[in-house]
């Protein structure tokens, strides 16, 4: 199989479900563009109106699900700053993972800043580490489960509490370029509850909002220099939690990209990296799996690293990726 990469940013092609291409340029490259015809003030003054309208709940304007990274940052900031609203709901959904002086600072800092109430929802340890083996060990995709109901759980407390409107960051179809329209709601929206992507409000950018988190107090892993990841080639995206990195970087021996390939793409779209930049950093870095990320991981799902890189072995794609000399799985056409 040949293995191919997108013209415009060198995203490798053909491998993440969904995406699309025209004439070798991936659906992302062509959404990003796309954005710049976007009517984003036009989007912002609608916001500030809908949001009055559609206040079910005596107290709360809105609900916001956290993670307390950047992107959640970003999300409060813009409500409070620019959209009138007075209190927010959050939630927050945690894990058995070690946590990083960085993401227990950056939760307490949205809820002291902007003064909000806070529901911690801690998933039961042993459910949670069985859903992590049996994604594991059946589709190499340990975090599945987790990651449903990060997504689930804010909107039934929602439900429960009679709050109409609830907050996610980034359009992720629209980013990673499933959906050609940037919608502003969240297809699982009804009448009862609205489920509005901030990102589609104002133009997703990981730099971007990840400044404008910065100006509000939240830290990056060097403020604490606490853990220099590995297989990452910065220091502010989904950094709560160690083991967590695990759900992105075992897509690499099934796909052929993690981390580095999703965010050197973005900088290329973005104009901060040449493509030939990216390219290198794919190379050198995309295969790489943080060895603090593993073994937190195989701690909290209840598993040995063996069997960890045996699940791994087991659904490598052989048309995708290879061993190199010491036994790595690695990238075929970058090695
Ligand atoms: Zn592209």
């Amino acid at each position: 199989m040949e293995i191919r990469e997108c013209k415009k940013c060198g995203f490798v092609l053909s491998t993440r479900p969904n995406l699309k291409e025209v004439d070798g340029v991936c659906s992302a490259c062509i959404n990003h563009e796309k954005k710049k015809s976007i009517d984003f003030a036009s989007r912002q003054a609608w916001l500030t109106q809908y949001i009055k309208e559609n206040k079910t709940h005596e107290k709360y304007d809105c609900l916001v699900a956290v993670s307390g990274g950047k992107d959640s940052t970003t999300i409060i900031r813009k409500l409070f700053e620019n959209h009138e609203v007075k209190k927010v709901l959050l939630v927050n959904l945690t894990e058995e993972f070690t946590h990083t002086q960085a993401g227990v600072h950056n939760l307490n800092n949205l809820v002291k800043r902007y003064n909000c109430d806070l529901i911690t929802f801690r998933i039961n340890p042993e459910e949670l580490a069985a859903s992590m083996r049996h994604g594991l060990t059946e589709y190499l995709n340990p975090l599945k489960w987790l990651e449903e109901q990060i997504y689930q759980v804010p909107l039934d407390i929602a439900k429960n509490y009679g709050i109409k409107l609830v907050f996610y960051g980034e359009n992720p179809e629209y980013e990673y370029g499933s959906n050609e329209e940037l919608e502003i709601f969240h297809h699982a929206s009804t009448d009862d509850l609205r489920i509005i992507y901030m990102g589609a409000i104002y133009p997703y950018s990981a730099q971007e909002w990840y400044k404008l988190a910065s100006e509000v107090g939240f830290r990056d892993l060097n403020y604490y220099n606490e853990w220099q990841r590995h297989g990452q080639i910065e220091n502010y995206s989904q950094i709560d939690s160690i083991g967590y990195n695990m759900g992105v970087w075992t897509k690499f021996p099934k796909f052929g990209f993690q981390r580095v390939s999703d965010m050197a793409c973005r900088f290329v779209r973005d104009g901060v990296l040449t493509k030939a930049q990216a390219r290198k950093l794919i190379m050198e870095q995309d295969y790489i799996c943080d060895p603090s990320s593993k073994r937190d991981f195989c701690r909290a799902a209840g598993i040995t690293e063996q069997y960890f890189d045996e699940m791994v072995d087991k659904h490598a794609n052989p048309d995708l990726v290879e061993k190199d000399i010491n036994g790595v799985w690695r990238r075929k056409d970058l090695l």
